[in-house]
């Protein structure tokens, strides 16, 4: 079905435990949170496109739907990089007017990346009639990020906001791309999901994230593996690695097999409150071997659980961003502020918090 004009949403997204997995071709499982990105957007007769944002008022951007990477920098480049890809799997795709508005704070770990792209990217499906499934439209929305924008994300953040259902988790095997839902309610057992931002600055994300994602390649060459996924811990020795890549590789087999307890735990119906312990070793698992924490991910982790989090952990891709904790409801507030007394304590920027619940993934909002 084609049409006209609409408005799309596509939420962000939380982590609750899986990180730095994606792209080695292992588990993760994400929630959709409530935060979304909304775009209006109409067909254009011609090839322009013309795309604007709430959050970036004094840049709007024009550009046409045969960009090629490098035409289109800054915010823009995320929309851009969607026609891009969706030119690139062959699809024809018209010009459009496009307007932004966000929810999801930039840069917090809660992916306004792949909110912004999975948004354009369902809009384009349904303005050019393509009625891409939402699989499709995910891995569409990372090659924008990864070729057009130059990120090289793997691809959970846009399955999460593509896939994300109302009080479910996104399992989802990154090898055979099979994602599964599993239940997540936490309100039933007394528990909230608090995020708290701690908006420690994103610093080198990029390159950081880059050289990872090398050191597990590489890892992972050294071991003859396809790919991290396939080592097993008794495999990551001295002889076979060196003392960063195997501190690299144990971090990805350790969480993958955290992972997998996890949503084992969660379709048992056990009490939530079982999973705290893995979320604890994730993060000392990210501090310790993957090195992708900064003090104020520590710092509120650490103040999370001694305030009474069940368990908590960094979320994202670290170096800056926000942390999540497993806490009993009417602790949120609590905890909340230990954390934000803490931060001041050490001259840290005010963190801000909120609960999350799992929601809905990208729909087009009836007009
Ligand atoms: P994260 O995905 O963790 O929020 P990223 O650095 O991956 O952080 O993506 C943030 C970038 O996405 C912003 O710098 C901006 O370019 C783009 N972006 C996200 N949301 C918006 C928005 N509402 N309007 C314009 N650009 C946005
Ligand atoms: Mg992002």
């Amino acid at each position: 079905m084609t049409t006209d004009s609409g408005s799309w949403v596509a939420p962000g997204r939380v982590n609750l435990i899986g990180e730095h997995t994606d792209y080695n071709d292992g588990f993760v499982l994400p929630l959709a949170i409530p935060l979304q990105a909304t775009a209006r957007v109409s067909r254009r007769d011609d090839r322009t496109v013309r795309a604007r944002s709430r959050q970036r008022r004094a840049e709007r951007r024009e550009f046409t739907v045969d960009t090629e990477p490098g035409d289109v920098t800054g915010w823009a480049s995320y929309v851009a990089g969607v026609f891009w890809a969706f030119r690139q799997a062959g699809h024809q795709v018209p010009g459009a007017d496009i307007a932004v508005n966000s929810t999801v704070p930039g840069g917090a770990g809660l992916s306004s990346s792949a909110a912004l792209e999975c948004v354009v990217a369902l809009a384009l499906s349904d303005l050019a009639g393509l009625d891409l499934a939402p699989d499709e439209l995910a891995r569409l929305a990372q090659r924008a990020e990864n070729d057009y924008v130059g990120m090289p994300c793997g691809v959970m953040d846009q399955m999460a906001s593509m896939r994300g259902a109302e009080g479910q988790l996104v399992f989802l095997d990154t090898r055979s791309g099979h994602t599964e839902h599993v239940p997540f309610d936490l309100a039933a057992a007394g528990l909230a999901l608090l995020v708290v931002d701690t908006r420690a600055p994103h610093r080198l994300v990029k390159g950081e994230y880059a050289e990872r994602r090398a050191d597990c390649e590489q890892a992972a060459k050294l071991l003859g593996v396809p790919a991290l996924r396939d080592a097993e811990l008794g495999d990551l020795t001295p002889d076979r690695l060196p003392d960063r890549l195997l501190r690299r590789a144990r971090h990805v087999v350790t969480e993958n097999a955290r992972v997998l307890r996890v949503v084992e735990q969660l379709r048992a119906g056990t009490d939530p409150r079982a999973i705290g312990p893995e979320l604890n070793a994730s993060h000392d698992s990210l501090r310790e071997d993957f090195e992708v924490t900064v003090p104020e991910l520590d710092v509120a982790v650490a103040t999370a659980v001694d305030a009474g989090a069940h368990g908590a952990r960094m979320t994202g891709g670290g170096f800056g961003g926000s942390i999540i904790a497993l806490v009993d409801d009417h602790a949120v507030e609590a905890v909340a502020a230990a954390v934000a007394a803490e931060f001041d304590r050490r001259g840290f920027t005010a963190p801000r918090h909120f609960t999350a619940t799992a929601a809905r993934g990208a729909h087009r909002l009836a007009t």
